[in-house]
């Protein structure tokens, strides 16, 4: 089975985005627990929890098939001690979040070294981030998405991901979630049927399906191997359809949510209802 949706507003309360996820016909839905531009949020309080459960209950979207995302403020692979902490922190507040929620993933950007630092010191820290808020949680994952390799973005080559997950202690709760505009970006082949087979395939190599959380669907504005993060409607970016029904196709992204971050959310229900037809959803 295919669980499918798109990256839905939480305007108004967390309680919102089930709603919105179900009114575009998605099955799978991302979310921010909290305004993602700031470091500071009030505390989730019982009425908005009670009430986040009650509506995905009502839409029947299991948790397994939510994907918070957590702040773009967030680096747990910063240089510096101070931002560091302060961003430790915040990432473990996310998590606590997630928790109360009753969310099981939580999908981030592994993190920049800001030309301050080597990319493996970085890879490090940003594993000893991952097990300190591991450590202080127990029921959600951390799911690293893979990135475009923008600026000093690290993650955007799968050896990365295989790094930071070796040093993650507890194996049980990290994870990752492959964006495809990133993956197309940042030098991995999407264009057709044999491309497509063969970057999943570096990656089963290299990382492990074992290992897949969730994807981002999402074609690229930008040309192949630009290291820009730019996402674009399906079909209508340099990637093309052909990568989406693979995907769609493909058993080994069964039981996992599949989220549109695509630019035009009027054309949301229409991006789902083709990938669900291509996934035998209808
Ligand atoms: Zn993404
Ligand atoms: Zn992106």
């Amino acid at each position: 089975m295919k669980y499918i949706g798109a990256h839905v507003s939480a305007a108004g309360g967390v309680f919102n985005a089930p709603k919105n996820a179900h009114d575009i016909g998605a099955t799978a839905f991302a979310l921010f627990t909290k305004n993602q531009r700031r470091w500071e949020a009030k505390p989730l309080d019982e009425n908005t929890i009670r009430k986040f459960k009650a509506a995905c209950k009502r839409y029947n979207i299991n948790s397994n098939n939510i994907l918070p995302h957590d702040s773009y403020l967030i680096n747990l692979g910063h240089p510096e001690a101070e931002a560091l902490q302060k961003s430790r922190a915040a990432f473990l507040d996310e998590m606590q979040r997630c928790e109360q929620l009753g969310l099981t993933l939580l999908n981030f950007h592994p993190g920049s070294h800001l030309k301050k630092a080597t990319p493996e010191d970085c890879l490090k820290r940003i594993a000893e981030s991952i097990n300190i808020a591991l450590q202080q949680t127990t029921s959600v994952s951390a799911v690293i998405e893979n990135t475009a390799g923008q600026g000093t973005n690290l993650g955007y080559r799968f050896e990365q991901l295989a790094t930071i997950i070796e040093q993650v202690e507890d194996k049980q709760r990290v994870g990752v979630c492959i964006d495809t505009c990133h993956t197309f970006a940042s030098g991995y082949d999407l264009r057709g049927h044999q491309a497509t087979e063969a970057t999943f395939q570096a990656y089963s190599d290299i990382v492990g399906f074992e290992y897949l959380r969730a994807m981002h669907i999402n074609d690229s504005k930008v040309p192949f191997a630009s290291r820009v993060d730019r996402h674009a409607p399906l079909g209508a970016g340099e990637i093309g359809w052909e990568c989406f029904e693979f995907i769609m196709k493909d058993r080994r992204f069964n039981h996992i949510p599949l989220v549109l971050e695509t630019t035009d959310e009027s054309l949301w229900p229409q991006e789902i209802k083709q990938l669900k037809l291509w996934a035998g959803c209808i």
